[in-house]
C-alpha cells in the first residue's frame, strides 16, 4: 500500500487527507480551523472500508501550524488509522502560485522553500499560507519528502499567444505580469478522468473542462494538455464565481476611483469579495441563488444567466481555439450539482453539436457520467473532481521519479 498525507494549508486553516493512492481512496481526512484565534476547531474523519466512517470534533486553541500538525498528529494516534501502521511515503504540499518556475510537481528542498517566497508577490494571500504549511510538515514529519505541486503548473503548456496580456512588454516581464492560471490539478484530473470514462487516450481529445466552484475557471484541453484557461495573473479573471467578478473592463475600475473614491484595497475588496453572483444577486452559494431564482426574485434570475452566459461565451471561444470539441466536463461544487447550471451555459449550442439530454442532466450521481444525448457530436460529461487524489498521485510519481 503507497500512502501520501496531502496537506492544503491556509493561512487560518489546515486541510488534509490520508490517501491510499492505489486504491483511489481516502483513509482518513481533517480540518482544522481559526488557527491564531482565541478558539480553534479540529474535526477528524477516518473512513474506513468495513466500519464506514467516524468524525470526531474538538475545540481548543491552536496558536500556529506547528500546534496544528500536533492537533492532526494526536487525532491520527486517538481515533486512526495509526500512522505507524499506515505510514505516509510522503507528504504532498498544495501550493497554489507556481509562477514561470515550477512546471511540475517539485521535492521541497531550502531552495525551494525560498522559491516559493519570492513568488509571494504574485499570492499575497496563499503562498505564505502555503509555505507556513510546508515548514509545520517538515517538523512533523522530518523522514519522508514533502513534494510541492502547485496550481498553476498544469497552465505551464499555454502558449505565448494564450498567456501574454497586451501591455508594455517591458512593464510585464519586469514585474512577472502574465496569465498563470489556477485550479491546474482540478483541470489535469478531470481531463484524465473523462478520457478514461470514454475510452479513449487523452492525447487524442480536445476538451472543455469547467470547474465551477467557488472560484470558477475554464480550461481548453488538447491532448491532454492546457492551451487556454479563464483565470488569469490571479484567480480573479475569466468567469462569474462566488463573490468575484470574473472579466471586467479595467476602465471600470479607473472610473469607479475617480468617481466613486475607491483606493486600491476598496477594489480589492469590491472585486474579489463583494461582485459575482454575490454583488449580483445577495446570494454567493449557488444553492441559495437557484432557490431565490424559482421563488421568483428578479435580481438572483439576472445573476443566473450572466453567470451562464459568460460560461457559454467561454465554450464558444475555446471551441474555437481547440477547433473540434470531442468533450466537455463540468465539476467542482456547481458543475457536478446544479442541472440548471449546466442546462442554461449550454443553451442553443444544438447547432455546434452539443445537445444536453434533459432527464440525464437532471438525475443525480456520485461518478462521472455522460449527460449529452447519444447523437450529440460533443460528449457532455460530469466528472466530479478529486484535487487531494491527483496531488497524493503526483507526490507518488515524483518521489518514484
Ligand atoms: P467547491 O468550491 O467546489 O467546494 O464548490 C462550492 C460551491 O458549490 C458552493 O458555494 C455551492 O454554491 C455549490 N454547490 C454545492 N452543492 C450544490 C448543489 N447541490 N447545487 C448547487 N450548487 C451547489
Amino acid at each position: 500500500m503507497s500512502v501520501v498525507l496531502v496537506v492544503n494549508s491556509g493561512s487560518s486553516s489546515l486541510k488534509y487527507q490520508l490517501i491510499d493512492v492505489e486504491a483511489g481512496r481516502a483513509l482518513a481526512n481533517g480540518l482544522i480551523e481559526r488557527i491564531g484565534q482565541a478558539e480553534g476547531h479540529v474535526q477528524h474523519r477516518r473512513e474506513d472500508a468495513e466500519h464506514g466512517r467516524d468524525t470526531w470534533d474538538t475545540d481548543e486553541e491552536i496558536p500556529d501550524h506547528d500546534a496544528a500538525f500536533k492537533h492532526m498528529l494526536d487525532a491520527f494516534e486517538a481515533h486512526g488509522p495509526s500512522l505507524e501502521s499506515h505510514p505516509p511515503v510522503a507528504v504532498g504540499h498544495r501550493v497554489v502560485q507556481g509562477g514561470s518556475r515550477f512546471v511540475e510537481p517539485t521535492v521541497v528542498t531550502d531552495r525551494v522553500k525560498r522559491e516559493i517566497e519570492q513568488l509571494e508577490e504574485l499570492a499575497p494571500l496563499h503562498n505564505p499560507a502555503n509555505l507556513a504549511g510546508i515548514v509545520a510538515a517538515q517538523q512533523a514529519f522530518p523522514d519522508v519528502p514533502h513534494i510541492a505541486v502547485f496550481d498553476t503548473a498544469f497552465h505551464q503548456t499555454l502558449p505565448p499567444a494564450a498567456y501574454t496580456y497586451a501591455i508594455d512588454r517591458e512593464l510585464a516581464a519586469k514585474h512577472q505580469v502574465r496569465r498563470y492560471g489556477f485550479h491546474g490539478t482540478s483541470h489535469r484530473f478531470v481531463s484524465r478522468a473523462a478520457a478514461e470514462f470514454l475510452g479513449q487516450p487523452v492525447e487524442e481529445l480536445r476538451m472543455i473542462v469547467l470547474h465551477l466552484g467557488n472560484g470558477a475557471s475554464a480550461c481548453a484541453v488538447s491532448g491532454g494538455r492546457s492551451v487556454e484557461t479563464s483565470m488569469g495573473m490571479t484567480p480573479l479573471e475569466g468567469l462569474v464565481m462566488g463573490t468575484r467578478s470574473g472579466d471586467i473592463d479595467p476602465a471600470v475600475l479607473l472610473h469607479l476611483q475617480r468617481v466613486a473614491g475607491l483606493d486600491t484595497d476598496a477594489t480589492d475588496k469590491l472585486l474579489n469579495s463583494q461582485s459575482g453572483v454575490l454583488g449580483l444577486s445577495g446570494h454567493r452559494d449557488m444553492r441559495d441563488l437557484v432557490g431565490a431564482f424559482e421563488s421568483g426574485d428578479e435580481a438572483a434570475t439576472l445573476a443566473l444567466e450572466v453567470y451562464t452566459h459568460r460560461i457559454r461565451a467561454y465554450v464558444g471561444a475555446y471551441a474555437a481555439q481547440l477547433g473540434r470539441v470531442d468533450a466537455i466536463a463540468f465539476t467542482a461544487g456547481v458543475g457536478e450539482n446544479s442541472p440548471i447550471v449546466r442546462e442554461w451555459s449550454l443553451a442553443g449550442l444544438e447547432g455546434f453539436g452539443v445537445e444536453l439530454d434533459t432527464d440525464r442532466n437532471r438525475a443525480r450521481g456520485s461518478d462521472v457520467r455522460r449527460i449529452s444525448t447519444d447523437a450529440s457530436r460533443t460528449a457532455v460529461l460530469v466528472v466530479p473532481t478529486n484535487e487531494e487524489l491527483e496531488i497524493a498521485r503526483q507526490t507518488l510519481a515524483a518521489v518514484e521519479h
